[in-house]
């Protein structure tokens, strides 16, 4: 098959499993579900409450034709109901022939659990070989993709493999695992060094699609993998809280003829979390403003997002310095030492992270009730990257980073530091493209947050 000026295969459509009875009445079944979704949730919204909530569920896991051991791990992990997204994306992405799917949903509303259980029920467990791959920006988020494989896949006999850094060594032998979960660099290498074999791959996740497919990041990289992949049977699955114009197209060609679930541009980000500002008077008083909040950040958990690697060093160290308990996680930080900092965040043994973008992303934990933007997220202009003062906000890692708090429907509350008439300007931006608004809180009043 030829490719095309942008390097993509144009792929038929996916491989039928079933037979051809089957299948339609499959497809039957799921399109009267996904239309009931549609129809009824409105009539019932008035019994039920706000049909605008993400989380506005009126169907039930069961209706889904979920393999039994499926649904045992599901009610295993206490999920009795399913979240809007995924009854709307599950029917979807369960019918046959397998189709493609671009879904938007906010942070937190339950994305994960149904791309997992896509792959989950379309492994053929007899074969010993990859079926299902997907890919996360960062290892973070790799590896806990991978705890809601296991965990939703508990009572099921499927084995599973980590493409990420420093985890398979040289000479390793070809992975039979069934499910694949990793960082695009690691998985390309993986294929290259036929340690791992994607002739029977049927499933393809991109988690934080927009990012994956973004040409000034991972974007080439994935689609090395995409092109490695067979030509003509693999489904393909992109999500993400965000999909901004620019990656829209190379995401519809990317995984096309793809069914769509978008969100309105003022829905992009969930109202249970309160955002707020503090006016600072400088870098200095930024720093101290922090320190003044360290009670407050610790009563629950707290993320502290700066641009800067060295600034994430630099004020976790002073803190340390200064008696405070923070750690901080950055890419500079060898595998290691990361997992061992997200994992002792993640079970509580520090409360306040100092980070950057590296967990901007899809990182679920459930305690974070506060996220403090030390450094208002920006845009690297290549060409501009001198120039500050006209820096543009990164209108998408802003939702992201937020979206650390406030987890499937759970109370949160983000903090943004501005200084300088940058930051306001930036701060000004952000508000008009989420349509949401930041409130002011001074610096030396802090009950109103409590
Ligand atoms: P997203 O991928 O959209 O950011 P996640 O899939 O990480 O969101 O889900 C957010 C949190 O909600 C997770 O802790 C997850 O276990 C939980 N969750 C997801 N779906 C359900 C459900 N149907 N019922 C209860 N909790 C759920």
């Amino acid at each position: 098959m030829e490719k095309d000026a942008d390097g993509f295969y144009t792929p038929a459509p996916a491989a039928k499993e079933k037979t051809p009875e089957q299948s339609v009445e499959d497809k039957e079944a799921a399109t009267d579900l996904v239309k009931s979704t549609f129809e009824v949730s409105v009539t019932l919204a008035d019994q039920q409450g706000d049909p605008n909530s993400p989380l506005h569920s009126v169907k039930t896991f069961e209706q889904l034709g979920l393999h039994a051991d499926l649904l045992k791990g599901i009610f295993a992990m206490g999920f009795s109901k399913p979240s809007k997204i995924q009854e709307r994306a599950l029917p979807l992405l369960l019918s046959n022939p397998p189709q493609n799917m671009i879904g938007q949903s906010q942070s937190g509303t339950g994305k994960t659990a149904a791309f997992v259980l896509t792959m989950l029920s379309r492994v053929d467990f007899s074969k010993n070989k990859p079926q299902a791959l997907c890919l996360a920006p960062a290892r973070e988020l790799a590896r806990q993709i991978m705890s809601v494989v296991v965990a939703m896949g508990k009572y099921t006999p499927v084995q599973t493999e980590y493409a990420i850094k420093d985890n398979l060594p040289r000479g390793a032998a070809p992975i039979t695992a069934h499910i694949v979960v990793g960082t695009p660099g690691t998985m390309t290498d993986l294929i290259r060094r036929k340690v791992l074999d994607v002739s029977e791959v049927k499933v393809f996740v991109l988690d934080e699609a927009d990012n994956m497919l973004d040409q000034d990041g991972l974007g080439e990289q994935t689609l090395r993998v995409k092109n490695m992949l067979p030509r003509n049977s693999v489904q393909i699955i992109l999500f993400s809280a965000t999909f901004p114009d620019h990656v829209r197209n190379f995401a519809s060609k990317f995984a096309p003829s793809a069914n769509k679930i978008e969100l309105k541009k003022n829905e992009l980000s969930v109202d249970n979390i309160r955002q707020f500002y503090m006016d600072c008077r400088n870098e200095e008083h930024k720093y101290e403003v922090l320190v003044s909040l360290y009670h407050l950040l610790t009563i629950g958990q707290s993320i502290i997002f700066c641009q800067h690697r060295h600034t994430a060093d630099r004020i976790s160290q002073r803190m340390t310095a200064e008696g405070h308990k923070v750690a901080s996680l950055h890419g500079a930080k060898d595998a290691a030492e990361r997992d061992a900092i997200i994992d002792g965040f993640r079970e509580g043994r520090n409360k306040v992270l100092i980070t950057t973008n590296v967990i901007a992303r899809g990182i679920d934990i459930l305690q974070v009730n506060m996220v403090v933007n030390y450094d208002l997220p920006f845009l690297n202009e290549r060409d501009n990257s001198a120039n500050k003062e006209d820096a543009r906000p990164d209108i998408e890692t802003y939702i992201h980073r937020i979206g650390r708090t406030g987890r499937f429907g759970r109370k949160g509350i983000s903090v943004n530091f501005v200084h300088d008439k940058a930051t306001w300007a930036q701060m000004e931006q952000i508000e008009a493209a989420t349509g949401k608004h930041i409130i002011r809180i001074a610096t030396n009043d802090l009950d109103e947050m409590e």
